[in-house]
């Protein structure tokens, strides 16, 4: 149930119907919006008592209970009319302004990093991605440098000012990856991953969750609520390409999720066209499209030099490519009503 409250209710009021929801038996999600707080009550409306009556029993406080329709509750535009912002550092994700998230698919030297951070930034990246635990096809791959990989995100962190973004593969990783990152990545293999979901939900960082190789949009917004059900309202959602009969990319990248996810989440949608082409040559007409179609940041691999990296070297740009690229998003970011 989706409880709308009245504008300008007290803190006495606040806690009174907070009190009174768990009282019949649900659990109070808070969203506080600019000018109203939205409570997304969950529970099971057939065993307890219903919250429709809190309309009649609190008519100074309470201006409207809707039953939400959709299986996803609190990740629902039904319960957030108005999108949701994330905020990173001091950055607004999800607002006015457009972010790319820009870096290497794995750390794999400080030179490479720093190299890489100072380029994507000085280019008007804001935030350097950087795999240290990498959940590579085959056990014989690079598999990251790990906590060392952490350590380099720090430093080019602390040498650029620029936000990171790393993923988190395993839930006996949480508490070291929190400690260094800024946003936990959690992967297209681990998107269905409950126990690590909730694990990263609670750290109450930042998540930017990857769309599954095979996942359908319902599963993805459920795998999303269970971040919101945790207590974490700072989620994204991140289209990097599904699994289809087509051979031409690695994952063709499925652009029609950014209106999808627009219309039944208020959440912020990422593109990666890295991972969602596996083609360097295409990234550039994705980032285009991506933008064009309404998402709000992107996540492209960058590399100082592609043919030599570590993971992923078919799909890495270079530096002078990205800052090639950046040039030309910038007219495009503009008319889509973005800074
Ligand atoms: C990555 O970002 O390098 C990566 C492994 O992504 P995905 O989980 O989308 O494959
Ligand atoms: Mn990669």
């Amino acid at each position: 149930m989706i409880i709308v409250l009245k504008p300008n209710i007290s803190r006495k009021q606040e806690r009174a119907i907070l009190q009174e929801i768990r009282r019949r038996g649900y659990k109070p999600h808070v969203m506080r919006g600019v000018a109203r707080i939205v409570i997304g009550a969950i529970g099971d409306e057939l065993t307890h008592q219903s919250l429709e009556t809190l309309l009649t029993v609190f008519p100074q406080i309470v201006e409207s209970v809707t039953p939400v329709q959709r299986r996803y509750k609190l990740v629902s535009r039904e319960a957030h009319p108005q999108n949701s912002t994330v905020k990173i550092r001091d950055h607004i994700l999800g607002g006015k302004k457009f972010h790319v998230m820009a870096g290497p698919c794995s750390v794999e030297s400080e030179k490479q990093l720093l190299k890489t951070a100072e380029a994507v930034k000085a280019a008007g990246a804001t935030i350097l991605r950087g795999g240290a635990f990498k959940p590579r096809t085959s056990p014989y791959e690079f598999q990251g440098l790990g906590l060392k990989g952490l350590k380099l995100l720090a430093k080019a962190r602390k040498e650029t000012g620029l936000s990171i973004i790393t993923e988190l593969l395993s839930e006996s990783h949480v508490d070291m990856v929190s400690d260094y990152t800024d946003i936990i990545q959690i992967g297209a293999r681990n998107s269905q991953n409950f126990q690590l979901l909730i694990a990263a939900a609670k750290t109450g960082k930042p998540i930017l969750l990857k769309r599954g190789l095979s996942m359908k949009i319902e599963e993805w917004l459920l795998a999303g609520e269970y971040v919101l059900a945790h207590e974490n309202p700072n989620l994204m959602f991140c289209e990097r390409g599904i699994r289809t009969f087509e051979t031409y990319t690695r994952n063709p990248l499925d652009l029609s999720a950014i209106p999808i996810i627009k219309k039944e989440s208020h959440f912020p949608v990422v593109i990666d066209p890295s991972q969602g082409a596996g083609r360097a040559d295409l990234v550039r007409a994705m980032c285009k499209g991506a933008v064009a179609m309404g998402a709000d940041a992107l996540l492209i691999e960058v590399h100082p030099n592609p043919a030599e990296a570590w993971s992923d070297g078919t799909q890495q740009v270079s530096l002078e490519v990205f800052a090639e690229l950046m040039r030309e998003l910038r007219p495009i970011i503009l008319a889509a009503g973005r800074e």
